[in-house]
């Protein structure tokens, strides 16, 4: 059976005690599934030690240093990341690509450095609205995935997890319809199935970000090749937020 997982991405959100407090009520609950809590960095310890016990929650950074040490202030390495018991990290969201250039070199660099350190990158991609207006969306995506994927070692693909967020759907309140996002999800498996082979593709997780909330979590988690959500805006929302990971245990 598929286990859905349910990505929380705070952002840059919250106050050190919000983040404390969110996430010792997320701590108290039983999970049938894995979720994933990525708050600032700079709670990351917290996190980790409010959610020791409860061995269903994996802690997350929300991007890595290309780096791996050295003089390069303010960055901070994948194995410091290790160091805390950081496990997952987001890499190549869209607003790392928007805001900080982010582009698939740096971005495979980064994934490279998680996966020296045992960590799952979480790897973004998406197209721009214009894209899919231009009905160019496969294309993109192809594109965006294949760059990057080319450049680590095949053996480390399936830890990859691919999260499919259409950029015109992140923090919009537009959502892909569960047919958009179960096509391009097909079709990201399949392109991974055609380069890297069939047990890569049946293994890799391809989870869905942009405005995924408690309303449309079942339409969407229910697709066959949605295997989770990566989830902004109503991951701040405690409500909200186990409504959603509740419906993916559904599955
Ligand atoms: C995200 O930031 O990855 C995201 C999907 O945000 P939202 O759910 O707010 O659209």
């Amino acid at each position: 059976m598929s286990k859905k997982l349910v990505i929380a991405n705070w952002k840059m959100n919250l106050d050190y005690s919000q983040a404390r407090e969110l996430s010792k009520m997320i701590s108290k609950n039983n999970f049938k599934n894995n979720l994933v809590v990525a708050p600032s960095n700079l709670y990351l310890k917290a996190v980790l030690k409010i959610c020791e016990n409860n061995p269903q929650i994996m802690v997350s950074s929300q991007n890595v240093s290309e780096y791996e040490n050295g003089a390069y202030t303010g960055e901070v390495s994948a194995k410091m990341l290790k160091s805390l018991g950081v496990s997952y990290c987001i890499i190549g969201h869209s607003e790392r690509r928007l805001y900080f250039g982010e582009e698939s070199k740096v971005l495979t660099t980064k994934i490279n450095q998680c996966l020296k350190n045992n960590i799952v990158p979480i790897f973004c991609i998406g197209e721009q609205e214009n894209d899919r207006d231009k009905n160019e969306h496969f294309k993109v995506v192809k594109n965006q995935i294949l760059t990057v994927l080319d450049k680590i070692n095949v053996k480390s693909i399936k830890k990859v997890i691919v999260a499919y967020e259409p950029v015109w759907a992140i923090g919009t309140g537009k959502t892909a319809t569960p047919y958009q996002a179960q096509e391009m999800h097909f079709y990201i498996r399949n392109l991974i199935k055609e380069k890297y082979g069939l047990e890569i593709s049946e293994t890799i997780k391809i989870v869905y970000g942009g405005s995924c909330n408690k309303n449309n979590a079942k339409d969407l988690l229910k697709q066959k090749d949605i295997d989770g959500g990566l989830v902004g805006g109503a991951s701040l929302i405690f409500d909200d937020f186990i409504e959603i990971v509740r419906i993916g245990e559904l599955f």
